[in-house]
């Protein structure tokens, strides 16, 4: 069955010291091993922090990675400099780079490609925005995200896909989207990754929930039926709030 999943994305936060006390004190505060606990910390965190998380099960993510493997890239960070660091997990499509960072659907499926030849796991962030939400194109919107950025994802490689939905209407807003509203978006996921893998491949994929998830409306969220988990911003930066969040399975 597919696993239970909480990922904390620290985004531009804290500084490298605070980031590995941070990181200690969620290590040594966590012994689940019923959830995958994952930390995404800033780049100039990794290092430190890995170092930190190595003897434990928590797993280190990045938030980004170049699309490209090496070369002339100014101010990139590729995928292999992360992976001799232990890092086995990168975010991408993260609205705040669709947003800020013009990083569009063909952008970020040459990301998921690039993380996918290096057998990094990709968790795929997809989301709507408000006005989207209040034209009801949600699903659409939804819909193109993942057609494109999974095009050329067979079943195979699907395995080292998380998906995580983040109505970007939600994200450090404080709004959240209710259970019902995020269910019914997950069940749709979950039915568009059917029809392109099958069924037995869609059910073994972690579906996570992002925007506003805190220990107070985490329990009600994992509860559904389609939501296996949480990338979780501001509540990731406590230790406490993020570990209370991954008790709420
Ligand atoms: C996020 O940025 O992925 C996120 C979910 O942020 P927050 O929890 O702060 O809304």
């Amino acid at each position: 069955m597919r696993k239970n999943i909480v990922a904390g994305n620290w985004k531009m936060n804290t500084l490298p010291s605070e980031g590995v006390r941070l990181a200690q004190e969620i290590v040594k505060n966590f012994n689940d091993d019923s959830v995958e606990l994952i930390i995404a910390p800033p780049f100039t965190h990794l290092s430190e922090v890995s170092k930190v998380v190595s003897e434990s099960n928590v797993k280190l993510s990045s938030q980004n990675l170049a699309k490209e493997l090496k070369g002339a890239y100014t101010g990139e960070v590729s995928g292999e400099m992360l992976k001799d660091i232990s890092v086995t997990h990168s975010i991408i499509g993260h609205s705040e780079r669709r947003t800020y960072y013009g990083e569009t659907d063909e952008i970020i499926a040459e990301k998921i490609q690039t993380a996918l030849e290096l057998d990094l796991t990709a968790i795929l962030c997809v989301g709507e925005n408000l006005e989207e939400r209040q034209a009801e194109q949600h699903f659409e919107v939804v819909k193109k995200q993942l057609k494109i950025a999974l095009e050329k994802v067979n079943a195979e490689a699907l395995d080292a896909v998380i998906v995580a939905y983040e109505p970007v209407w939600a994200i450090g807003t404080g709004l959240t989207a209710t259970p019902e509203q995020a269910q019914e978006i997950h069940a749709y996921i979950r039915a568009f990754l059917t029809e392109k893998y099958g069924e037995e491949k869609a059910q073994s994929v972690s579906i996570l929930y992002g925007g506003s998830c805190k220990p107070d409306n985490a329990k009600m969220l994992f509860a559904q039926p389609d939501i296996d988990g949480g990338l979780i911003g501001g509540a990731a930066l406590k230790a406490d709030d993020f570990l209370k969040i991954a008790s709420s399975f």
